[in-house]
């Protein structure tokens, strides 16, 4: 499923692609991605304008086109966006025709994406205020404000990093990633972790995206770059799908267990298990 630097690697290939052009027609086959808004009103809400700006907020695209129309996007489990792919790449859900001639497609073989529209920057906020939390990459994720977000709650913090309300755009890949550099074991609770271990969190979240990012994301199941080149990041996984591997840092075996409902890869050395305490 792609993440936030899964996102951000597709939006920063397409944007000089799209920013700028006008959007000339807008075909979508499979009425599912942006029901319940019919795909002929979506059309005429969309076909003729110009898209100022391809921006991202969590795992959500955001085509920002003339008089304040937003398109979001969202890949979800196997959805992706190819510009100028062979007209009879399978599963293909939304064709966007530019005034350039060039064509891009959302391709999603399980059908889980979805585009939806705002009308105005207050929608566009509303939108989100129900949704997402804070980004990550910005300067809003400090150790404090991540401490503040966990207080009193009791769910494993995998569970609180996987949750879009808290911080947007963490999936099961950088939870697991991030909990490694912080030293922290995926099952303590999110309302029990120290300062110093909130700040460590904080900035492994932070380093992990961005690392993320600088591999241009992380290929695993069907993620593709726009021009259908791979990411790399799988290949520097300090724990994720390491399972029977040596620890890097220690050399333990990495562990694969259940949190979150998620497969979830630990070192329970460099990530020591929360005590339980039992009832007398
Ligand atoms: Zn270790």
């Amino acid at each position: 499923m792609p993440e936030l630097p899964e996102v951000e690697t597709i939006r920063r290939q397409l944007a000089p692609h799209l920013e700028g052009r006008v959007l000339e027609r807008l075909e979508i086959p499979d009425a599912r991605w942006c029901a319940p808004v019919g795909p002929a009103d979506l059309g005429e809400a969309l076909q003729g304008r110009r898209i100022e700006r391809l921006s991202r907020r969590g795992k959500y695209f955001i085509f920002e086109l003339e008089d304040e129309v937003f398109l979001l996007v969202h890949l979800r489990m196997t959805g992706t966006l190819l510009l100028d792919c062979a007209p009879d790449t399978p599963y293909q859900r939304v064709i966007f025709t530019l005034d350039d001639g060039h064509v891009l497609r959302f391709c999603d073989p399980r059908r889980f994406g979805t585009g939806e529209l705002a009308l105005g920057a207050e929608a566009l906020e509303a939108f989100f205020a129900g949704r997402l939390g804070i980004e990550p990459l910005g300067p809003e994720l400090t150790g404090a404000r991540l401490r503040a977000l966990a207080r009193g709650r009791r769910a494993p913090i995998k569970a609180f990093l996987l949750d879009q309300r808290h911080i947007a755009g963490v999936g099961n890949i950088y939870a697991d990633e991030a909990l490694f550099r912080a030293r922290i074991h995926p099952l303590r609770p999110a309302g029990k972790l120290t300062v110093t271990q909130c700040a460590a969190l904080a900035e492994a979240v932070q380093v992990t995206l961005a690392a993320g990012i600088d591999a241009g994301g992380s290929t695993i199941d069907d993620f593709r770059h726009p021009d259908g080149v791979s990411g790399s990041f799988q290949n520097e996984f300090l724990v994720h799908l390491r399972r029977g591997e040596p620890c890097h840092t220690c050399g333990t075996t990495v562990i694969k267990m259940v949190a979150a409902g998620r497969g979830t890869y630990v070192c329970e050395s460099c990530q020591p298990r929360p005590r339980v305490r039992r009832r007398p």
